[in-house]
């Protein structure tokens, strides 16, 4: 990664070998022109990135079985080291137990940087009491939980947002990025941002997910979240607009929604003002990473 290379991307999986193969072929079951190839490597991954501008990245894994939860973390922590531009995230599963220690070895012992936690692939509700001790232990470390949130449908899955306020309110302390800001409930994800200050959205997908939607609407009613797109839809040009400062962005790559150039394509499509673009391709993932990922001491 070069220093001119601006651009944050607050959402990548360099995942082991294993787990990428899984994840293409899954994204290209769905999308069969999906660019991506199953024996896609960390390097190139990083070499694509690169080519669009990427000079930091969030590198995000998460694991589907318990017992992959200690290899996992320690290649986020590899693949980190590897870059002083890629900050790694740890992950666990609703069957690990003693979910506060294996937070504070994420922290701690491999310096990462928080938990990230995908429940609609991990398959469990991840607002839930069960994962107090993690919440617990991020808050008393001031360090960050990022969780996917939303399209609902395209996983058929819910999540309880009542408890997610009741974590807000009970974990002011512990940083939340909400990955894909509940989309397309964008009304709801605003009221949440004015009402809790250690909030984030992440855009990933969603920006592309509203301009297909934009330019052919009808494909998207049963397909996907159509009709609750279509009662959301006003509220994001605004969500984006007033409150960049809290809204990152990055591209799922290499399983986004096309390659990351057209993902990058997508986001300059909508022509939002230069400020807020700017926000969006770092600014806020920059501050994010100063005021809530630093080393510990
Ligand atoms: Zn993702």
């Amino acid at each position: 990664m070069e220093e001119k290379n601006n651009t944050v991307d607050s959402h990548i999986h360099i995942l082991p070998p294993r787990r990428t193969r899984g994840l293409v072929r899954w994204i290209k079951k769905i999308f069969p022109e999906h660019p991506a190839t199953e024996d896609v490597t960390p390097d190139e991954v990083l070499d694509q990135l690169r080519d669009c501008g990427v000079g930091t990245f969030f590198n995000l894994v998460f694991p589907l079985k318990e017992e992959e939860t200690e290899d996992l973390n320690v290649w986020s922590r590899e693949i980190a080291a590897s870059s002083p531009h890629i900050t790694g995230f740890g992950s666990l599963h609703i069957e690990t137990a003693r979910k506060d220690e294996v937070t504070e070895r994420c922290m701690v012992d491999l310096g990462l940087a928080g938990m990230k936690l995908h429940p609609y692939v991990q398959l469990f509700e991840a607002f839930s009491p069960e994962f107090e001790p993690m919440f617990r232990k991020l808050a008393e470390l001031g360090r960050p939980f990022i969780v996917h949130t939303g399209f609902d449908i395209f996983y058929r899955q819910t999540q309880d947002f009542e408890y997610l306020r009741e974590m807000l309110e009970r974990h002011p302390e512990m940083p939340v990025v909400l990955v894909h800001s509940l989309f397309p409930r964008f009304g709801l994800a605003r009221e949440l941002l004015d009402e809790y200050p250690q909030l984030y959205l992440d855009m990933t997908n969603a920006v592309s997910a509203v301009r297909w939607y934009s330019e052919s609407p009808g494909n998207w009613v049963d397909a996907m979240e159509g009709r609750d797109l279509a009662l959301n839809i006003d509220y994001f040009r605004p969500l984006i607009e007033e409150r960049s400062s809290r809204i990152m962005f990055g591209t799922d790559h290499p399983v986004g929604m096309g390659s990351p150039a057209q993902i990058y394509d997508d986001l300059a499509w909508f022509e939002f003002p230069p400020e807020v673009n700017a926000d969006l391709l770092g600014r806020t993932a920059r501050s994010f990473l100063e005021a809530h990922c630093r080393p510990l001491t």
